[in-house]
């Protein structure tokens, strides 16, 4: 078992059942996640025979940097990890003035099977745990040498697809004795799951939920999304505007575009009009519009720079929050999922 999926209770059973007194575990705590160490020979304050014990039933889960490849500006650097069982997973660092992202994994592949998108064409293999998430960000924190303050959990995998591991992971990384990452800096995306949306509003978290929508309506969303097929967008926003009441935390919806499908004049008064629904309603409410990064095996195309900016001044004129993202590190397969998937496609050949 994986001692840095454990938290605190845990650690202390875990020491009470090797015949240790319980503040052990806390101790346990603050070596694996307040001070980050990856092996039990660092814990000096624990003894020989304790450690010994620790290392006979216990891990602390092993991941390495396989590669790294940085983009020309040097502000986003791109990871591609290798997990003890032989599987590969890919994360993002990305520098900005207010500090250090990181955008991790949650799974490794992805079963929601959306058309655009890399992680999901060879189908989710597993889900990571809580401590294989954290160590994403506690590898890069080390090797980078600077401070992650900010933690998207929008690489691979759809998180509330693995919820579980997704609420536990959000505790320890936002833990006062741990990396102390702020909820408020965290961001969840999911494609929208509702039941998982429903689940996280009651756990009164401070992150940023994050909506995948792509579309202004079910019809269009179903070309691009099959998780349409299970939810309209009428349930996901009232799923939104539960979390939005519960949390009183603005919602965030992703827009990637795509040519021909979701850019038209129309697709952004549509949405608008949604929005304008959810603000009438006291919902705080923003607009990610996405220029869509084409992935060789998938049949979409970026829309146009200028069909971008003109879907984004009708949302403004419409009185809606939006920005388009800035696109960073796009020299260096930052879409997700295709960092992996090139590494998998050279094993192959080799
Ligand atoms: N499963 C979650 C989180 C992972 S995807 C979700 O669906 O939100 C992170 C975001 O990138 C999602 O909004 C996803 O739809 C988007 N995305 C995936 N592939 C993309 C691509 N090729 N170009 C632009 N955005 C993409």
């Amino acid at each position: 078992m994986d001692l840095r999926s454990c938290d605190e209770e845990e650690l202390k059973k875990i020491s009470v059942s090797l015949g240790e007194k319980a503040f052990r575990g806390k101790q346990l705590f603050e070596w694996i996640h307040g001070k980050r160490v990856r092996t039990f020979e660092e814990m000096t304050n624990l003894s020989a025979a304790f450690r010994s014990k620790l290392k006979e039933e216990y891990e602390i889960s092993d991941i390495t940097i396989v590669e790294k490849q940085v983009s020309r500006k040097k502000d986003t650097a791109k990871y591609l990890f290798a997990l003890p069982d032989g599987n590969f997973i890919e994360s993002v660092w990305m520098k900005y003035r207010h500090g250090n992202s990181v955008c991790i994994s949650s799974q490794v592949g992805c079963r929601m099977g959306c058309t655009f998108c890399a992680s999901t064409l060879t189908g989710l293999t597993r889900s990571l745990t809580a401590g294989e998430m954290l160590s994403q960000i506690y590898e890069i924190q080390r090797e980078t040498g600077e401070r992650v303050s900010n933690v998207i959990v929008m690489g691979m995998g759809e998180p509330l697809d693995n919820y579980d591991a997704l609420t536990k992971f959000i505790r320890l990384v936002s833990h006062e004795k741990g990396i102390c990452i702020s909820q408020r800096n965290i961001t969840v995306s999911t494609c929208g799951l509702v039941e998982g949306i429903d689940r996280l509003s009651k756990e009164h978290f401070q992150i940023t939920l994050a909506i995948s929508l792509h579309a202004p309506n079910d019809e269009i969303r179903r070309k691009t999304m099959p998780v349409a097929n299970r939810y309209t967008i009428e349930q996901i926003f009232h799923a939104c505007e539960l979390y939005f009441h519960e949390t009183g935390r603005r919602i965030s919806f992703e827009y990637s575009m795509i040519r021909g499908v979701n850019d038209r004049e129309k697709d952004a008064f549509e949405l608008a009009e949604r929005c304008q629904k959810l603000l009438k309603n006291g919902v705080q409410c923003h607009v990610n519009l996405i220029p869509l990064n084409e992935v060789k095996e998938r049949n979409c195309a970026r829309s146009k720079d200028t069909d971008v900016a003109s879907f984004k001044l009708t949302l403004e004129k419409c009185g809606i929050n939006v920005t388009i993202r800035r696109e960073m590190g796009s020299d260096i397969d930052a879409a997700c999922g295709q960092l992996r998937k090139r590494f998998l496609d050279e094993e192959v050949r080799q």
